[in-house]
């Protein structure tokens, strides 16, 4: 049987796992039991839409056995199964390569930023590799009557041949390596250690998870009797069995109740599901009863997905109908600026039978869809009042989609979101809220003020800005593009008319003293600023003695409207 070579982008990958000093070699288990209860999803799903009642989890069993003198490890499933063509297609590629491409282009040579591609992609069947010389697997599919094996030891290829199995499903048998000097892999041939991993990363499966187990028994009173006794004369009391037992606890973590589950368990579950290295920086979990039944575990994460602001992005939630998972990325579940939450909702009143177009118009989607997104607004506040370093750092993460959020659809969501959205402050030298800003406000003062620029040390040194932060007025500094846009389309917060500092009138009062000197000082300077309008010749739309400058000679100002800085992004943009 001949060999088939990996595809390009895969090789790299298996030469990633192979030569691995990724040291959490021990996720292979949980990718492989992932697998397994995915192909079971599969199969359970079809059966329960083709009208079969009476189907039972328990009855889709995943079993773990291991061989300590083969060095085997067999991950058995009646999952849906892989054809010769699917086993050709699924394990000789990668899900997610567009992004592994994207990641290893970058890598070092070194392979140390192996550490992160294997932490943000979950390299899935191949993590295998890690641990396993030899892989073989077996499967026969759904509706087929000829089962097939797929074998390889790595980077140099593959085989498909036809095989023998009489059931549908899956069992890959990894041949543990045996290649160190301290045996390290020899830890997975051990009952302990399996049932460390299962617990650790794959309790919330679904299905039961099996081992042989090896337990001591009390020996019954005839075995007893029936017992031989040591040279002490002592008779045993116990007796060794080898049974099965399920490991996992099976109940979904998002069915259980809050108190019972630990933040490490959401960790770990968040980690596994959604493919992060870090814990998630907030955990929302809520159960709603009544008209509108359901459970959902949502997740902030404490870092900005890599993707997250490029049209890559996916957004959505995992929505699952009485425990089944009927779409993976439900995009109708979240409003856009709340993309970056992960996790799930699992609802009895959504049908298990939903398409796509269906869900779309799904009135009890849309009500979830509301709730959950009051559930985020509210938590987000929560965290801006109890953990302000929290919110900050989160602000900083996500901050900059909440204010598209902002401008978005013409300024509709703008009341949901304006409590949310924080900007730097001259006179905090922090971000600050509008409403911590209009709190502070001068007694006399009309406007909340901003300015903008490309950074803050730069709005500080703007001659345009000088008066007003002399004269101690609070002005948000507007270092994003999208800053600007969206107080404009804010246009006030609590009555209160934000003003650019560049505009031309500011709206501060003058005490009558300064108007005196200023008119003097325009007078005396008619002739000089009619010959610098001159001068510029029609560049200019007037030139006028200023009142906000200090240590600066002069300074550009724009008319009401728009400012200089949105000029520049709306010529960028229209080119
Ligand atoms: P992912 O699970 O993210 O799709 P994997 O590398 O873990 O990526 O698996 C690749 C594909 O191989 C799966 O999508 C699936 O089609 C197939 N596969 C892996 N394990 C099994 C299994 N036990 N039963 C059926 N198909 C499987
Ligand atoms: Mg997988």
């Amino acid at each position: 049987m001949a060999k088939k070579e990996f595809k390009a982008e895969s090789k790299r990958l298996l030469d990633l796992m192979v030569n691995s000093i990724y040291t959490n070699k021990e996720i292979f288990l949980r990718e492989l039991i992932s697998n397994a209860s995915d192909a079971i999803d599969k199969r359970y799903f079809k059966a329960s839409q083709e009208g079969q009642t009476g189907l039972s989890r328990s009855d889709y069993p995943i079993r773990v056995d291991r061989d300590e003198d083969a060095r085997t490890l067999t991950i058995t499933d009646c999952g849906i199964g892989m054809t010769d063509s699917e086993m050709e297609n699924n394990l000789g590629i990668i899900a997610q390569s567009g992004s592994f491409d994207f990641k290893t282009e970058n890598a070092k040579e070194d392979g140390t930023d192996a550490l992160d591609i294997i932490g943000q992609f979950g390299v899935g069947f191949y993590s295998a590799f890690m641990v396993a010389k030899k892989i073989r697997v077996v499967s026969k599919a759904e509706g087929s009557d000829q089962a097939y094996v797929w074998e390889s030891e790595g980077a140099d290829g593959y085989t498909i041949e036809p095989a023998e199995r009489d059931d549908v499903g899956t069992t890959i048998t990894l041949y543990l390596r045996d290649d160190t000097d301290d045996d390290q892999y020899s830890d997975y041939l051990k009952e302990w250690k399996l049932r460390d991993l299962i617990k650790k990363y794959s309790d919330y499966i679904r299905y039961p998870i099996i081992m042989n187990v090896t337990k001591q028994e009390p020996l019954s009173k005839e075995e007893k009797e029936a017992a031989e006794a040591d040279e002490d004369g002592k008779k045993p009391e116990f007796k060794t069995v080898h049974e099965d037992e399920t490991i996992n606890s099976m109940v979904p973590i998002w069915k259980r109740s809050k108190s019972d589950v630990t933040t490490e368990e959401y960790n770990a579950f968040y980690k596994d599901k959604f493919v992060d290295w870090e814990d998630p920086q907030k955990i929302i979990s809520t159960n709603v009863e009544g008209l509108l039944s359901y459970n959902a575990l949502l997740f902030i994460p404490s870092r900005v997905p890599y993707n997250f602001y490029s049209k890559d992005y996916k957004r959505g939630l995992q929505l699952y109908s009485s425990g089944v998972l009927i779409m993976d990325k439900c995009e109708d579940l979240l409003p856009d600026y709340f993309g970056f939450v992960r996790g799930l909702v699992d609802s009895q009143d959504i049908s298990l039978n939903i398409s796509r177009e269906m869900l779309q118009q799904d009135r009890q989607l849309k009500a979830i869809a509301s709730r959950l997104e009051k559930k985020i607004i509210s938590e987000l506040k929560d965290m801006m009042a109890k953990d302000r370093e929290g919110y900050e750092k989160f602000f900083n993460n996500f901050g900059l989609r909440l204010k598209f959020g902002i401008y978005d659809n013409f300024g509709a969501n703008k009341d949901k979101l304006k409590d949310l959205v924080m900007f730097y402050s001259s006179t905090e030298e922090k971000p600050v809220t509008f409403q911590e800003y209009v709190d502070r406000m001068k007694e006399d003062q009309k406007y909340i003020y901003y300015a903008t620029g490309d950074s803050i040390d730069k709005i500080k040194k703007m001659p345009q800005n000088e008066m007003l932060m002399d004269k101690g007025y609070e002005v948000l500094f507007c270092t994003e593009e999208v800053d600007e846009f969206a107080l404009k389309v804010l246009n006030a917060y609590n009555d209160k008319p934000f003003k650019s500092t560049a505009e031309d009138d500011l709206g501060i009062e003058l005490s009558d003293e300064e108007k005196a000197i200023r008119e003097k000082q325009s007078k005396a300077s008619e002739g000089l600023l009619n010959s610098i309008k001159d001068a510029l010749d029609g560049k200019v739309a007037d030139v006028k003695l200023s009142t906000r400058l200090k240590s600066h000679p002069v300074c550009f100002s724009a008319g009401e409207g728009i400012s200089i800085e949105m000029e520049k992004v709306l010529a960028e943009q229209s080119k």
